[in-house]
Order: C-alpha cells, then sequence, then structure tokens
C-alpha cells in the first residue's frame, strides 16, 4: 500500500474471514452478522491533570458479538488507538474465543493516551472514569462484557477498573467477574503470567505430536531434541522457551532487539535473561556466538521459529530465506500475507497467532470462572486428593512389599493446586483446538493453510451458535 491513509485494519480482517468463509456453507446472511460490530462506544470525558489544566480523552469500546455472553477483550493504552483498530481487534477475538472453545463473544477497549506521558495518578483517574462510563452505559459487568490487559495495561490498571466498578454497583456478588488479568489479592488467578508462553508450547507439541504433519514436513514425532529459535525474550517469549527447553529441545538461539545469540547445544533462557539484565543486553553471552542483526536469528536452519516480539517480521522479503520447518505465531501479527504465500510454497507450517497465543484469554476465562464461583481452585479437592492418594500408595507398598523413591512419592501424592489446574485446563483448551483446526483442514485439503482452517473452524463455531441461537425477530 503506497499509503496508510485509506488502510483498515478491520477492512484486512474482514478479507481474511471472506477469504476463509469460501470454505463454509453458511448463508451469506449469517456471515454478514457474523463479520459485524454489533456496539461501538466512542466515549470523549475531561481529566484534571496534575497541572491543574483539563485534558479531553478519547476512548473505545467495542462489541464485536453477542453470540455468547458476556463480551471479552482487552484495553489497550497507546496513541495509537482508534475506532477501526478498535472494531478489528474486537472482532478477532471472536474469532480466536471461537478457536479455544472459550464461550465469551468478542470485545476491545482503547484509550487514546500514552501512558508514559501521565502520572501514576492522572493514569488512576482516567482508568477510573473509562470505568464509570462503561457502567453508565452498561457496557461492562460480568455478565456483559468483561475486559482484561492489553498494550499498556497490567494487573494495576485492572485493580482500579474493578474496585470502581464494585463501588458503582454495591452488592454485586460477581463483581469481582467484571474483568480478568486482575493481581492475585484481587480475584486474580495463578498462572496468568505464563499462559501465554505456556499456550504456545502447547499448541506446538500437539502439532509435533500428529504423525502425518512430521512426516510431510520431514520431522520426527515429539518436541524432544528440536531445535528452536525465539524472538523476543519478554513475558511470552521468555516462558515459550522455557516450556521448551524443559520438555528436552534445543534453543539454539535468542533474538532480542539489540542483537541475537547462537548457541548450537542449547541456551538456558533464564541465564539469557539474568545475563541482559546485569549488562543491558543479550550479546556477549558465555558460550554463545553472536550474530551480526537480529533479525539474522529468524533465517537460521532450525525446526521451530517462535517470533514473540512484534508484528510483520517476516514478510516477503525475508520470508524466502527462512529455513525453519515449523512457525509459531507467539506475536501478534508477526508474518505478512505476503510470506504465507511464500510459506505455503515452501512447505513451511505456520501456526497461526489467533489460536497459538490465545493462553491468555483462556487462563482469562478460568480467572472469571473462579471469580463467579467464590472459590480458588483446588481448594475443595487438594486435601481430599492427597489423602486418597496416600492411602493408595501405602495399600501398594504393603501389597508389594516395595516402596517408592522420595521424590517419586512426593510426585504421586500431589494434590491439585490452582496453578495445577490452570496449567491442565490450559493444556486441554490447546491440545482440543489444534485438533479441531487440523481435522477442518482434513476435511478441506483445498485449504491453503493453518491460519484460513482456523478462520474457518472459528466461523463453523460462530454461526453454529446463530443458527441454533435462531435470529430475534
Ligand atoms: P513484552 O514487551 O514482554 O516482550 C517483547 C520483547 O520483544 C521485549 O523484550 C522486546 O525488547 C523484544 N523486542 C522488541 N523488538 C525486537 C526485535 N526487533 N527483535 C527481537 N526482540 C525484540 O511483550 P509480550 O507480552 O511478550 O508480547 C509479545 C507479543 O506477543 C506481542 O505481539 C503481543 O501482542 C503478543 N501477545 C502477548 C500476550 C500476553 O499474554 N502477554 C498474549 C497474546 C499475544
Amino acid at each position: 500500500m503506497s499509503s496508510n491513509q485509506h488502510y483498515s485494519f478491520f477492512h484486512s480482517v474482514e478479507r481474511s474471514f471472506d477469504k476463509a468463509a469460501k470454505f463454509t456453507k453458511w448463508d451469506l446472511g449469517i456471515l454478514e452478522q457474523i463479520k459485524a460490530c454489533n456496539s461501538v462506544y466512542q466515549m470523549r470525558f475531561p481529566v484534571k491533570l496534575d497541572n491543574g489544566k483539563i485534558e479531553v480523552i478519547e476512548a473505545y469500546r467495542v462489541q464485536h458479538s453477542q453470540h455468547k455472553s458476556p463480551c471479552k477483550g482487552g484495553i489497550r493504552f497507546s496513541d495509537e488507538v482508534n475506532q477501526d483498530e478498535v472494531m478489528a481487534l474486537a472482532s478477532l477475538m471472536t474469532y480466536k474465543c471461537a478457536i479455544v472453545n472459550v464461550p465469551f463473544g468478542g470485545g476491545k477497549g482503547g484509550i487514546k493516551i500514552n501512558p508514559k506521558k501521565y502520572s501514576t495518578y492522572e493514569l488512576e483517574k482516567i482508568t477510573r472514569r473509562y470505568t464509570a462510563e462503561l457502567v453508565k452505559k452498561n457496557f461492562i459487568g460480568p455478565g456483559i462484557d468483561v475486559p482484561a490487559p492489553d498494550y499498556g495495561t497490567g494487573p494495576r490498571e485492572m485493580s482500579w477498573i474493578v474496585d470502581t466498578y464494585a463501588s458503582l454497583k454495591p452488592g454485586e456478588i460477581d463483581a469481582a467477574g467484571c474483568v480478568t488479568g486482575k493481581p492475585v489479592t484481587q480475584g486474580g488467578v495463578r498462572g496468568r503470567t505464563e499462559a501465554t508462553g505456556l499456550g504456545v508450547f502447547f499448541g506446538i507439541r500437539e502439532v509435533c505430536n500428529m504423525p502425518d504433519v512430521m512426516q510431510k514436513l520431514g520431522l520426527t514425532i515429539g518436541v524432544e531434541n528440536k531445535k528452536v529459535v525465539v524472538q523476543g525474550l519478554g513475558n511470552v517469549g521468555y516462558h515459550s522457551a522455557k516450556f521448551f527447553r524443559e520438555a528436552g529441545a534445543k534453543v539454539i538461539a535468542l533474538a532480542e532487539y539489540e542483537g541475537a545469540i547462537f548457541n548450537e547445544n542449547g541456551l538456558n533462557e533464564e541465564e539469557v535473561f539474568q545475563h541482559r539484565k546485569a549488562t543491558g543486553s543479550i550479546l556477549n553471552f558465555p558460550g554463545a556466538t553472536n550474530l551480526a542483526k537480529n533479525s539474522d536469528a529468524l533465517e537460521l536452519a532450525c525446526d521451530i521459529l517462535i517470533p514473540a516480539a512484534l508484528e510483520n517480521v517476516i514478510n516477503g522479503e525475508n520470508a524466502p530465506r527462512v529455513q525453519a520447518k515449523i512457525i509459531g505465531e507467539a506475536a501478534n501479527g508477526p508474518c505478512t500475507p505476503e510470506a504465507d504465500e511464500v510459506f505455503i510454497k515452501k512447505g513451511i507450517l505456520c501456526v497461526p497467532d489467533m489460536y497459538l497465543n490465545a493462553g491468555g484469554v483462556t487462563v482469562s476465562y478460568f480467572e472469571w470462572l473462579k471469580n463467579l464461583s467464590h472459590v480458588r481452585y483446588g481448594r475443595m479437592e487438594k486435601r481430599f486428593t492427597e489423602n486418597m492418594n496416600t492411602h493408595i500408595l501405602s495399600q501398594i507398598e504393603e501389597l508389594t512389599g516395595k516402596n517408592v523413591t522420595e521424590s517419586e512419592r512426593k510426585f504421586i501424592m500431589h494434590g491439585p493446586d490452582e496453578h495445577d489446574l490452570v496449567h491442565s485446563g490450559l493444556e486441554e483448551t490447546m491440545i482440543n483446538a489444534t485438533r479441531e483446526i487440523m481435522d477442518v483442514w482434513k476435511d478441506n485439503p483445498e485449504i491453503p493453510d493453518m491460519r484460513t482452517a482456523a478462520y474457518v473452524s472459528a466461523i463453523n463455531k460462530v454461526a453454529t451458535s446463530y443458527a441454533e441461537l435462531g435470529i430475534f425477530p
């Protein structure tokens, strides 16, 4: 595109949708309804800054689909926020939730500010006022629309939101479920921090466990000993690398914005992270080779490439030089449509972002369930399971006359806590979603790539929901 002036992110999502819709059998009317953004709330409100001046803030909340309630999606604080972008992101949330069977419609919010330019107190005032505006218009609530963190927001902002909501809705017993991504002390769930990276790992591991897929790619089954390259050592990249390494894969290269490092025997992400913290750079890590450019890491010979930093890093220009067999899109939009075309030609399997990085929203769903049930995961069964396991083990030891090792005993007796259950729920979710997408693809070999298959899977689920719901007259 020669200029960004006429580029619409929302239209580009619609184009991807249309491309996939061709592989479905749904009525045009239903497809049009799925694509449409149901409710768009654009607001302006004043905030008094620390210097006494008043600034008018522009903000949005979009509810793309109510085929399931509530709507779900993050809130972004960024200078770049605009209605088109929030609409696009809200619609992507509908498809993402459908793919991973999280029973929510898509939503997204945005406040057009650069959070770095405001004091903590100003940010608190903006967040609380935004929440109050959402309450006024019935645009937030555990059964209506449940925001979460996105660019520029985190647990702190979610705390302000839940506190404002609860104070405006006295006595609402489920108030904590009005937002997710809260600190654990405020009703958040354990296991959220690593959720996206762990989901990336579970998704790719499932792909690697599919004999037909591996055979086509010329790879052995399983992640063990696979050579992995990770771009970005932030939240998602760090945890993806950690779970791959723990599963026996070799993370042969890591890239950060200042450069990339390579060691064919494998790198330990925590040691690299500490080295970067101490020296300010990923480079010169003991035992590793520095690569000339950080983007060189993307072109290394490896089995699995995980871009976990930015969008558009693999494009028409460098895609022909990518040597990985599998690309796991941990970041949002790391590969351009031109890159997708190259991957199809080269037989590279690109595992798409919309489903692969859905660990965050999946665990958000668990947080919301926890809030509605008013009980921590594991509280009811942990002790019971431990007592039962102890009993079973002692019976086995008595009957066989043999004792298990201390570490085995600890492992067998352990009853599940919140971490265990959240991880297990995420594992189940990612395995199922992977299989469903692959089944859609197998059923229709005309579908060009896994991204389109993921869209088809999403469209089928949302359309079924509309068809079974009937359209309210
Ligand atoms: P983050 O800010 O924690 O990490 C990003 C890292 O990438 C940073 O360490 C940054 O220095 C590095 N980076 C920047 N430019 C780079 C470059 N050119 N080369 C190599 N590294 C570079 O962010 P995050 O939360 O890990 O998110 C990463 C991506 O994953 C984003 O696209 C985000 O939208 C997506 N994502 C995140 C989540 C989540 O739960 N955090 C969920 C879904 C999708």
